[in-house]
């Protein structure tokens, strides 16, 4: 059994509970689970680790390095226990566990040139950034790897130490990454422990950490963000979307229908960011309708561990639960079925690939994150209307544009109410750019240098010459 990592150590184990494999829906592995004191013992460890790590940012890039080495080394392991995990399809696993390195790196190596405001015969005052402490980190389940680097990669090259919690659904290849880390990294810098919503509660609400870098559901989101109020605690979360893709009168239609599906199907529609309310002009409907469906029937729904297969199960049985439900009520509510419609018999959360046409606002799979393989296409009129039916949710993520005219996109894209709008293209997350949602899909900013900004506290250096 995989192990925690404290203090640079592979702790015991004194209770454990069961990791499903969503492929089968059969327990086929034990975590460890996370008692208080050793809660405590992790906090302790990233505070005393800190001391030292804080100091020296050319060693804390060097060791960065090693980091992203040490990942590449084992990314054969760490796919396999993704897929055991979270069911995601060969592809897909590979390609997150492959983007972690890199992300370590663009952190590793970014120059962050030190601000001075004022450098004359009086005074010499500079903007610096300093470390904040420990971060206490919390991950969801559907990408892992990928939120382990996105949260490990900037709040080390700040100078922080991290405690960090997978979520409970998908804790192995955490636990690996754990054992990685503390093979380069001086103990206590990066402390992996394992549990249930309550660890993450307990994490938050700790007196130690500075920061809690979250990502998750709008819901719990929302709770930490009140436990990490009463000490006034930093907080960045990433939470939920209901991304709008406004397909324009003008656009190609196959391409964006075959590129919009690819996208709302990624990880089987479990991703953040990607379009999850497609808007189509009326005159063009039935053919990109048309086109969208074919995707969906031409899709290979299967074993993730075979190269052939697209669309893997939903991660957790809530989850397929919940996106079951949701099918249902729109297919009560008059949604016509285009596509799929069902869950996949046999064992294991396989869903098929479901597109809906002739639905509007007021139809649950409309109005929330569905989370899941099933997309709603809905028919608009005008520009106008189509942008304000795409705001008007207190979900403010992301969202697309999609024409032939760049400039005429980029114009309706400003009127997005959202954190990142995409022209001609959606969930695309390098490095480099910032990543925030708007309204109740996030709070502060991740990813780029913005995101290392946030793992950090501003102090100014005021020093008097006169
Ligand atoms: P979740 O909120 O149920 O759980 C996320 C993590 O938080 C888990 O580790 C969980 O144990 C922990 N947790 C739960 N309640 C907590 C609480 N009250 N205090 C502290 N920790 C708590 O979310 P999930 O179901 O794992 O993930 C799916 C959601 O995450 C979706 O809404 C998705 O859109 C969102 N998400 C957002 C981003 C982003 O960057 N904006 C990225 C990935 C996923």
């Amino acid at each position: 059994m995989l192990n925690m990592t404290i203090d640079g150590k592979s702790v015991d184990t004194f209770a454990t509970f069961d990791v499903v494999n969503p492929a089968t829906g059969l327990v086929e592995a034990q975590a460890p689970e996370c008692t208080p004191e050793q809660l405590d013992q992790a906090m302790g460890s990233a505070r005393a680790a800190h001391t030292d790590w804080r100091r020296d940012d050319d060693a804390r890039r060097a060791a960065l390095h090693a980091l992203a080495d040490a990942v590449d080394g084992r990314q054969e392991e760490l796919t396999k226990l993704l897929i055991q995990e979270t069911g995601k399809p060969l592809a897909v696993a590979a390609g997150e566990v492959a983007s972690a390195a890199p992300w370590i790196r663009y952190y590793a190596d970014l120059e962050w040139p030190r601000r001075v405001i004022q450098d004359d015969e009086s005074a010499l005052i500079s903007v610096e950034r300093r470390p904040m402490g420990v971060v206490a980190a919390i991950t969801p389940w559907n990408g892992p790897v990928g939120m382990w680097s996105w949260k490990i990669a900037p709040a080390l090259r700040g100078g922080n130490t991290v405690v960090l919690k997978p979520s409970p659904f998908t804790p192995l290849s955490t636990l690996l990454l754990g054992e990685i880390g503390a093979e380069v990294l001086p103990p206590g810098v990066i402390n992996i422990v394992t549990g249930g919503d309550e660890l993450g509660k307990a994490m938050t609400a700790h007196p130690t950490p500075r920061k809690v870098s979250f990502t998750g559901s709008i819901g719990a989101g929302r709770s930490v963000a009140v436990n990490a109020a009463n000490d006034l605690k930093r907080v960045t979360l990433e939470l939920g979307g209901n991304d709008a893709a406004i397909v324009l009168d003008d656009a190609d239609l196959e391409t964006a229908a075959g590129t919009l599906f690819a996208f709302s199907m990624f990880n089987c529609g479990q991703i953040c960011c990607i379009p999850k309310r497609i808007f189509v002009p009326s005159n063009r409907y039935d053919q990109f309708v048309e086109a969208f469906g074919a995707a969906a029937r031409a899709t290979v729904v299967g074993d993730p561990t075979d190269p052939a297969t697209a669309l893997g199960p939903l991660t957790t049985r809530p989850q397929f639960e919940r996106v079951s439900e949701l099918v249902q009520d729109a297919i009560a509510s008059g949604a016509r079925v285009v596509a799929g419609g069902k869950p996949v018999d046999g064992g294991g959360y396989f869903f098929e690939p479901t597109v809906f046409a002739d639905v509007a606002e007021g139809v649950r799979i409309v109005d929330e994150e569905q989370f899941g393989p099933a997309i709603p296409i809905l028919r608009y009129d005008t520009v106008e209307e189509a942008v304000e039916r795409a705001n008007a949710t207190n979900y403010g993520l992301s969202g697309s544009v999609w024409s032939a005219d760049e400039e005429r996109a980029r114009s309706v894209a400003a009127e997005l109410e959202c954190g990142t709008a995409w022209v001609n293209c959606h969930a695309m997350l390098p490095s480099h750019a910032p990543f925030s949602g708007a309204k109740h899909s996030g709070l502060g900013v991740a990813n780029g240098e913005d995101g290392l900004r946030s793992f950090t506290e501003q102090q100014v250096v005021h020093t008097a010459r006169t």
